[in-house]
């Protein structure tokens, strides 16, 4: 993007949270080139009129339409000419619509799916932090970006790394990749047995050593789960085969990811653990642009180590391999009773150790069906969460 061209009119849904706030900072570094033309948050309602008091966009949404009038009002008392919303389908719309030419895709879980696909679908270029969407229907939402010719750049950190080390060659993106090797931190539990895991509490579980996230997904990490769905992630947007795909801890966090090719080379990205590298690549791209985050020394860090990730410690990572080797509708009943499982355990309803119990009772009970159709996939996560809801009602309160 060169100065004189018009600024990139950005969406970003999920604007309250940890990768949306990310977003803005590394925005308001560039006011010549960009701007944040659409944001929408959940229900955080006081959340989003201070983000529109300071970065002024064109429209404001909320997903929790008895939010409406607050969020017009704040906005009128605000004196902003910010045009409210509100439901999930005007935040589809706005994804959609000619007030973005590229839409941050950060609203947390399968609630995220909509307007991911409806930015796909609208061909936007789509900065892809909500994995759980690729999770769910990546096999429909890539088809769809590519019909669309939208450019999804993927902002998962992991991911992100990828994208860069596989723009080192000049070829199909299948072609002289041997295997792609996904890090993963470890999570706050990393080193602990299974049976330590049993009493581990909320605070802890969303303690990340390295990386500061919301909560949904820093649990997720403390399960290896977040790494299952990104090796799902990974093979939908590089379109490898889990067999080419490797998971490898490495609790430093420099390292994001790695891709071997047929000759032998192994390119890695690294950089300190902070998104707003990932997203300055997903809005500056092809150029690389000042996103704030400091370079990194390594004569500092010291050392690099690597490890095998614990299976037996950590089953939600096996789990997310086996739902995406079954394909069909596993991955989405995985992501849905993940989801429910996740959110039981916040709320303190449920033990740790009863996230991958209850992940593994859907994925054995429920049927694994053809998933060609977004219908089919969403009555597979609806019916998934159903199951894990009356399996939560059953367990006994920790
Ligand atoms: P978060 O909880 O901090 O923020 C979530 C955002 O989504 C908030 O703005 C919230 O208002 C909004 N939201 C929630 N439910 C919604 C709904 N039904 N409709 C509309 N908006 C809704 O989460 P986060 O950590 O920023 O993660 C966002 C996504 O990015 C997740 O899919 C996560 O896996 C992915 N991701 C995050 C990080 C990270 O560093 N935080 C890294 C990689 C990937
Ligand atoms: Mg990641």
């Amino acid at each position: 993007m060169s100065s004189s061209s018009t600024p990139r009119q950005v969406a970003i849904l999920g604007a309250t949270g940890s990768i949306g706030t990310s977003a803005l900072d590394v925005i308001a570094r560039h006011p010549e080139q960009m701007r944040a033309s659409v944001l929408a948050a959940g229900s955080s309602v006081d959340a989003l009129l201070a983000l529109c008091r300071t970065h002024r966009p064109d429209h404001a949404a909320i997903g929790d339409p008895a939010l409406f009038e607050r969020l017009r009002d704040g906005l009128a008392d605000a004196g902003l000419a910010t045009e409210a919303h509100a439901g999930h389908a005007a935040i589809e719309t706005l994804a959609a619509s000619a007030a973005c030419d590229t839409v941050v895709a950060a609203i947390v879980g399968a609630a995220g799916l909509a307007s991911t696909l409806a930015a796909a679908r609208a061909g936007k270029r789509l900065l892809l932090a909500n994995k759980e969407s690729l999770v769910l229907a990546g096999t429909l939402l890539t088809r769809e970006a590519a019909a669309a010719g939208a450019e999804i750049i993927p902002i998962d950190s992991e991911h992100n790394a990828i994208f860069q080390c596989l723009r080192s060659r000049d070829a199909s993106l299948d072609s002289g990749v041997r295997r792609i090797i996904l890090t993963a931190s470890g999570g706050p539990f990393r080193g602990r047995s299974r049976a330590a895991l049993e009493t581990v509490t909320v605070a802890q579980a969303v303690a990340h050593p390295k990386w500061s996230m919301g909560p949904k997904i820093s649990v997720d990490s403390a399960t290896l789960m977040n790494k299952g769905l990104e090796v799902i992630e990974a093979h939908h947007l590089f379109n490898v085969p889990g067999s080419r795909i490797d998971v490898l801890v490495h609790p430093q966090s420099l390292v994001h990811s790695l891709v071997e090719f047929i000759d032998g080379s192994t390119l890695a990205q690294m950089g300190l653990p902070d998104m707003r590298t990932t997203l300055a690549v997903g809005l500056g791209w092809p150029r690389r642009i000042e996103s704030g985050v400091a370079g990194l020394d390594l004569l500092s860090q010291g050392r690099l180590d690597f490890e095998a990730p614990d299976l037996d410690a950590f089953p939600c990572l096996r789990l997310a391999w086996q739902a995406m080797d079954a394909g069909g509708t596993a991955p989405a009943i995985l992501n849905a009773a993940n989801e429910e499982a996740v959110s039981a355990f916040l709320q303190g309803r449920i033990g740790f150790l009863s996230i991958p119990a209850l992940v593994e009772h859907a994925l054995s009970t429920l049927p694994h069906a053809a998933a060609d159709t977004l219908e089919a996939l969403l009555a597979a996560d609806a019916q998934a969460r159903h199951t894990t809801c009356t399996a939560i009602a059953h367990l006994p309160h920790v």
